[in-house]
């Protein structure tokens, strides 16, 4: 089974006011050629290109930045707009919610809408809009999603223009990773650029993943070097804490989604880096990478 742990959608309605300036601030960095491919976010399209590519389920995030940039929209509506597409196509996509736990109870009693109401199996903190996930007045929060058994996944590492940097920095999850055990939280982007923290965090805490998502970029220009990224995941954390993951659709632009998956499964050390120790990915750590890690993570 193939899972894409990591994956958003949007349109007009959704995306407005300053959210709009941080897709454009996207394109901009990224280079961009098509703007299109980062603008749509579309479920229809979403669908295709996971059948495309083989994938059989998906998690897609809801964000809630609102505390941060201006909207018309209310914080809610995008957790209900996860949870509709969520009901059209329960076979193969997952929702998470997006909470901004600076809410105090407001973020606990929307948890509590989005697991018990909604269905939505997690919940996304988008740390880049000004928190500092381990601050103690959120302990309650966490208690709430430790009774729900539900994962967190966490932005970590590097953001867009108009966001905060200095809150993204992995080792920002390991006072509540371990005052939380069980809680599993996954750090997106395996924490780009701030690796060695990410792994760290991971090593120790039995309950830390990383996943792939917004490496594309590194895998398509420089392969080696990503072949070396998850050597040392795999060396530092263990393979069964590595997630694919996209990002979809940000990096559409540069890899498929296919191509993505594709490179997973044909992921091939180079010489060089042969040379120096490393062991070829055997196909059940590839699977591990691809599914199987996400699938017993979500329980399904
Ligand atoms: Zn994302």
């Amino acid at each position: 089974m193939i899972i894409d742990i990591h994956c958003h959608i949007w349109d007009e309605t959704i995306i407005d006011g300053d959210l709009n300036k941080l897709l454009e601030s996207i394109i901009r960095n990224l280079k961009c050629p098509d703007p299109q491919s980062v603008l749509n976010g579309s479920v229809e399209r979403l669908v295709e290109e996971m059948d495309e590519a083989g994938i059989d389920k998906t998690v897609i995030l809801a964000v809630d930045g609102y505390l941060k940039y201006r909207s018309k929209l209310d914080f809610k509506v995008y957790n209900d707009y996860v949870a509709d597409i969520v009901e059209n196509y329960s076979d193969k996509i997952i929702g998470f919610a997006g909470i901004d736990p600076r809410r105090g109870i407001e973020a606990i009693v929307e948890l509590e809408r989005c697991i018990e109401e909604l269905g939505l199996k997690g919940v996304k903190f988008w740390t880049l809009t000004g928190f500092y996930p381990d601050s103690k007045e959120y302990y309650d929060f966490y208690r709430k999603v430790e009774e729900f058994n539900v994962p967190i996944l966490a932005h970590t590492g590097l953001g867009p223009q108009y966001t905060y940097l200095k809150y993204c920095q992995p080792i920002y999850i390991d006072t509540v990773a371990v005052d939380f055990p069980n809680i599993n939280f996954i750090m997106a982007h395996m924490g780009n650029p701030f690796t060695d923290q990410a792994f760290a965090v991971a090593a120790k805490n039995p309950n830390v993943y990383l996943d792939i998502s917004a490496w594309e970029s590194v895998f398509k220009h420089v392969p080696g070097i990503f072949v070396q990224m998850l050597q040392n995941a795999r060396m530092t954390c263990g393979i069964e804490k590595i997630l694919f993951g996209s990002d979809w659709p940000l990096f559409t632009h540069i890899v498929s989604q296919s191509e993505w998956v594709q490179g997973i499964k044909n992921l091939n050390v180079p010489e060089p880096l042969k040379q120096m120790g490393v062991q070829p990915f055997t196909e059940e750590e590839k699977k591990a990478i691809l599914g199987n890690n996400a699938k017993k993570l979500l329980g399904i």
